[in-house]
């Protein structure tokens, strides 16, 4: 199975545009969160696209019109802590969708992943969940995540990132050929401390001016 098929790269001037901003190593930290806010507004559409929506009878002034609705309700998953950084821009789209939160670290000596923080609903039968992980590097957390996730039965999970490496593709893909990952740019490769190059540097630290 191609382990890149689940892959969507969303090409778009602005996306281009604000990568710029994003990538470039002096923008300051008020514009670099205000960049990841406008690429998960652009991202939005396509994350989107198949949601299921159900036809109904809407009375405008004048007569009644055939219209479609989102069928069920979205759930926006941000991973901690850089997955916040995305939430305004699919809210500004999706003002109704709920925002639950999950955190995860690696265990130092097991090496496996961990959920440290989770403020969900019990149950997510029915729902549509969106996981917001901007930077998809070896794609561990975000397999962990989806794992954790699926474990709570939803409709649905799609992932939504800025950057992807190839290698955090290909796990995802492996792991979970059936969750839809969509990004702004798909780059070359990972270096030796699990960063994406060419990359953005930590888009946590980035966004929360807490490099120095
Ligand atoms: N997380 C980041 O913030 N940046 C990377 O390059 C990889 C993971």
């Amino acid at each position: 199975m191609d382990v890149f098929s689940n892959l969507r790269v969303v090409e778009h001037p602005l996306i281009w545009h604000y990568l710029s901003l994003l990538r470039h190593r002096d923008t300051p930290a008020d514009l670099f969160a205000k960049s990841v806010e406008q690429v998960a507004t652009l991202l939005v559409p396509e994350v989107t696209r198949d949601l299921e929506t159900r036809e109904e009878l809407v009375p405008t002034p004048l007569e009644e019109c055939p219209a479609r609705r989102l069928a069920h309700p979205v759930v926006l998953v941000p991973i901690l802590r850089a997955g916040l950084g995305m939430v305004p821009g699919f809210k500004h789209l999706i003002p109704e969708a709920m925002v639950a939160h999950l955190g995860l670290y690696r265990d130092e000596l097991s090496l496996e992943p961990v959920v440290y923080y989770k403020k969900l609903p019990p149950d997510l039968r029915g729902r549509d969940l969106i996981v917001l992980d901007p930077m998809l590097a070896t794609g561990g957390t975000a397999c962990a995540a989806i794992q954790y996730l699926k474990e709570r039965h939803p409709r649905s999970i799609r992932l939504a990132g800025l950057l992807a490496a190839p290698e955090g593709i290909a796990l995802l893909g492996q792991t979970h050929p059936d969750v839809p990952v969509i990004v702004a740019a798909l780059d070359r490769t990972l270096n030796g401390r699990g960063y994406i190059l060419p990359g953005l540097g930590d888009a946590g630290d980035r966004m929360f001016g807490t490099l120095f």
